[in-house]
């Protein structure tokens, strides 16, 4: 693998950079305190591609390639995390529909999210399951024979199929304004997924604040009443819809968190190198303290490790290597976990500045404590590596027994 960006990516780094400078430094620290993204920054990001980034070119999206997008998922995330988690579940929806859904959902969707038009979300945790995913008690019911109005598409379009979901969705990120989302239900007790419109009849929201980190990302709790959705939203085959649809999703999350993390990692080493160098103490600057010099040294150290496992994942990706998934779980576990020390000493280095927020340090400790819990809380990730770690043990043990 090699670890120098190619000139086309050294130049995608800039333009990102350039892009997030512009229009996300500004106001990612009071978009935080109001706990609100306005909706003209979101149409900002999408008029410049990146919410189409994922899109495959034939659908209207920029096609762009594994590294070119942790690169960008690096510099969102180095400013606000809360926009990344934007990136993070749009990117999911369209990964879930390009990797498992039909032509017909492709045609209908993907154009959509490509431009903005549509915001994804991401309707997989409830109150009752968060890890457990798997069990999710939202129930889908498969009705025919809808006759009371002409409300279903599926009815316009001539069949008379549609599923009817009951449950709730809960610390749905962007959920206050995404109009499409991805749910797992149980269709005969199977997990299966379905495409949601916020216009369906029977579906609401209702906003979530007051949140440690990640404050505006405008998250909600989606409720589905006796809710009416077309047949053909289900996407994938019943069964399938937490080992594939999903899992194919919260790969792709887990890939933007790493990236976002490394961001959070090295927007903490950036702040504090600056700080260091002004802030005075016992007549010199801080920098000069072997104390300081140790934390510096170690989270230089940490980020230089989390870009690496992030690079690996990138190139991975791009070979469509099925090892990705583990290393991308690796990525995403050592690079939040990281995050969270880098920014635990980001903030001690600053001291009483670092507890206010004039400081930024203290906005990301609190969005890099969010990367350990989501797309997979770290304790599942561990589960998964070291599971992967016996697996390949006991494969190397039976080849060479063959020996
Ligand atoms: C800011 C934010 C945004 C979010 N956005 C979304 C979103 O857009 N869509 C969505 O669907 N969800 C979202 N979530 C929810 C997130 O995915 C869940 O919080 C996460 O999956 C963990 O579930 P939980 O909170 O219910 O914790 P639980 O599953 O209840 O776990 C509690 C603790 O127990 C540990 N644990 C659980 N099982 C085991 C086990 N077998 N072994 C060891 N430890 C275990 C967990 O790691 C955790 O530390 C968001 C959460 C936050 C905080």
């Amino acid at each position: 693998m090699d670890m120098e960006l190619s000139a086309q990516h050294k130049e995608a780094q800039k333009i990102f950079r350039e892009f997030v400078k512009q229009n996300i430094t500004p106001t990612a620290a009071e978009c935080d305190r109001v706990q609100e993204t306005p909706m003209d920054l979101i149409k900002t990001i999408a008029d410049e591609g990146y919410l189409g980034a994922l899109v495959p070119e034939q659908y209207g999206g920029k096609g762009m390639d594994p590294l070119s997008w942790g690169l960008l998922c690096e510099e969102v995330g180095h400013e606000s995390a809360s926009l990344l988690s934007l990136l993070t579940v749009h990117s999911m929806v369209i990964q879930a529909i390009v990797k498992w859904g039909t032509e017909g959902q492709k045609n209908k969707w993907l154009p959509r999210l490509a431009t903005g038009e549509t915001i994804g979300g991401f309707g997989l945790t409830e109150i009752k399951t968060g890890s457990d995913a798997r069990n999710a008690k939202t129930v889908a019911t498969l009705k025919e024979d809808y006759t009371s109005d002409e409300k279903t598409s599926s009815k316009d379009e001539g069949t008379a199929q549609f599923y009817v979901l009951n449950g709730r969705k809960r610390w749905i990120s962007f959920g206050q304004v995404a109009s499409l989302f991805i749910i797992l239900g149980q269709l005969d007790e199977k997990p299966t997924a379905f495409l949601v419109e916020r216009e369906s009849e029977g579906f609401s929201t209702e906003a979530i604040s007051g949140m440690m980190g990640f404050k505006s990302a405008m998250l909600a709790e989606l409720r589905m009443d006796d809710c009416i959705i077309p047949g053909e939203n289900m996407v994938g085959r019943p069964g399938f819809g937490f080992s594939h649809v999903i899992g194919a999703a919260l790969d792709q999350g887990r890939f933007c968190i790493a990236w976002g993390s490394l961001g959070i990692a090295q927007g903490c080493v950036d702040a504090c190198l600056s700080y260091t160098n002004e802030r005075e103490q016992f007549g010199v600057s801080i920098k000069e303290h072997q104390l300081i010099q140790e934390m510096i040294a170690d989270m230089i150290t940490q980020t230089s490790a989390a870009r690496m496992l992030c690079l690996n994942a990138a190139s991975l990706k791009a070979k469509g290597d099925p090892s990705l998934i583990m290393e991308t779980s690796m990525a995403k576990y050592f690079a939040s976990r990281a995050a969270v020390k880098i920014a635990g000493d980001a903030v001690q280095i600053h001291g009483a500045n670092g507890c206010s927020d004039q400081y930024p340090v203290e906005r990301y400790f609190r969005d890099a404590k969010i990367m350990e819990i989501i797309e997979g809380s770290n304790q599942m990730q561990q589960i998964i590596i070291s599971r992967y770690g016996y697996q390949k043990y006991q494969m190397s043990k039976m080849q060479e027994g063959k020996k």
